[in-house]
């Protein structure tokens, strides 16, 4: 590494911050005596002071050390997948590991970043315009247990391409991870410029901890991946919010599908990582003249079809009541492995089914509840006007994710019409909607009621334009 004045003006303020913090940059004591870990704070000003200083210096450094930065995320999330898979699993307990391994491996290169940050430019008579994308700052960061470490990693890439730096409140259920990849990070980070507490995290977080990072005005920004909940707070807060939020994404499928290449995709889809993705598959509406042979088809690809029996045991199962008599997804069947699932309800499938179905009227629960457990209802509709109309009325308006399968083009382009949802897909699994066997790129975060969508390094920066007149135009 080269040492230039700005590496140690930077270190001299990371050494100052973390002094008035009472903590050092290098190796902090967590009170028994063991170094702690970089980045992991227990309270949220020193988490903010230590990752607004860290911004302030890498904003002044060049974009190769922005470059440099990414890649240490890129490169432990390839390298340690198996591991940090194998410790998310094991700490939040819902989904499977292979998909968790994955969806490490997948960060090396489907999310975007520093490359993504082109300068626009205007020339003419009066001369030129440069139009360019600056950082936000310290960006306040809310992170979901479906994917605790895989949606830090895809943020913070996004987010210190873009020159920024991030303070995050974790899902407590999916915490110890987190805090294990900030470490992780912010040591190969300070090890490659010199910068440490780029990413800071609170170690145990509360909801008060994240109201504290949505109003402290060091905070310049915010971006929230979760459920409504999460969602309306940060949109209650006077900053600049990104908010990626809930979905229900129905399929439709008409009577012009490729129907094996229909059940195929939905036991992708719908089965990825116990259907813990919002893109998920989540409810199915077929028209009646196929209806039959799309069943059939789905038992081709380790789909386990259960009765009428079972869906009611099943449905009486994994749904409880508030104290107001609303209907709630039960915590302990999310993200269960199908097997799992049909032993809590009193039945038993083969232990490798990739994903339970069955047929069900549209006043099941699993239709109109945003489940997140590999069991995916097929209702049964007369024409394809009704099953859009179902699939509109069950999506609740998140304008999330919808999927088609038809070789009717006027049928698919009404429905992407009247859905109007951020990402739609046509004959492939969800997952195709964001590069997995479709084009594109990737992000764990999909900002829907604020509209940004798939989110990048943009997402995160401030347009800025310099504009030089009479001169530099040398045509
Ligand atoms: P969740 O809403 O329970 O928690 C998400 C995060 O918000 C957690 O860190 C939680 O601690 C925090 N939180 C919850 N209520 C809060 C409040 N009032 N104030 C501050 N923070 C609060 O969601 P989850 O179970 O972790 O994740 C699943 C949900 O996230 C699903 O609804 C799914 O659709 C959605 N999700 C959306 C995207 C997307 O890109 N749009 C991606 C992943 C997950």
């Amino acid at each position: 590494m080269q040492v230039t004045d700005d590496l140690i003006r930077g270190v001299v303020q990371q050494v100052l911050a973390s002094m008035r913090n009472g903590t050092s940059p290098a190796v902090r004591s967590n009170g028994n005596g063991k170094a702690a870990k970089r980045g992991v704070f227990t309270d949220v000003e020193s988490a903010i002071k230590a990752a607004g200083s860290a911004q302030q210096t890498f904003e002044r450094r060049g974009l190769e050390d922005r470059r440099k930065a990414v890649a240490c995320i890129r490169k432990i999330c390839t390298e340690q997948a198996e591991t940090l898979g194998r410790e998310e699993l094991e700490e939040t307990k819902i989904g499977r590991l292979p998909h968790k391994i994955e969806k490490l491996r997948v960060i090396a290169d489907r999310i975007p970043g520093v490359e993504f940050l082109k300068t626009e430019a205007f020339s003419g008579e009066n001369g030129i315009s440069l139009q360019e994308y600056a950082p936000f700052g310290l960006i306040g960061v809310i992170t979901p247990v479906t994917h605790s470490l895989p949606t830090l990693a895809c943020n913070a890439i996004n987010m210190l391409a873009g020159g920024n730096a991030i303070v995050c409140n974790p899902h407590p259920s999916g915490a110890r991870i987190a805090c294990k990849g900030v470490h992780l990070f912010n040591e190969a980070i300070h090890k490659a410029i010199g910068i440490d507490n780029l990413i800071t995290i609170i170690e145990t977080p509360t909801l008060e901890s994240a109201q504290a990072i949505f109003d402290h005005r060091d905070v310049k920004m915010l971006c929230v991946t979760g459920g409504p909940a999460v969602g309306r707070a940060a949109l209650r807060s006077p900053k600049r919010a990104i908010v990626a939020g809930p979905g229900n994404p129905p399929v439709v499928v008409d009577e012009t599908a490729d129907l094996e290449n229909a059940a195929k995709s939905i036991v992708i889809g719908g089965g990825y990582d116990n259907n813990l993705l919002c893109i998920g598959e989540k409810e199915v509406f077929a028209v009646v003249s196929i209806f039959n042979e799309l069943m059939d088809a789905m038992t081709h690809h380790k789909a386990v079809r259960i009765d009428a029996k079972q869906i009611e045991a099943l449905t009486r199962a994994a749904f409880v009541k508030d104290d107001k008599g609303k209907l709630l997804v039960h915590k302990d069947f999310i993200g269960q492995d199908p097997a799992v699932l049909a032993e809590k309800a009193g039945f038993k499938v083969p232990a490798d089914t990739e994903l339970l179905f069955g047929e069900t009227d549209e006043a099941n629960p699993f239709v109109d509840h945003e489940q997140m457990m590999p069991f995916v209802p097929f209702v049964r509709v007369k024409d394809v006007d009704t099953a859009i109309a179902l699939a509109k009325k069950y999506e609740h308006g998140f304008g999330h994710t919808s999927i088609i399968h038809s070789r009717n083009i006027e049928t698919i382009t009404r429905m992407g019409r009247e859905m109007d949802t951020t990402l739609f897909v046509q004959n492939g699994p969800s997952t195709a909607g964001l590069g997995s066997g479709g084009e594109g790129y990737l992000s764990f975060s999909i900002a829907t009621p604020t509209g940004e969508g798939v989110t990048t390094p943009l997402t995160f920066t401030r347009q800025r334009r310099s504009t030089t007149v009479g001169s530099l135009r040398v045509l």
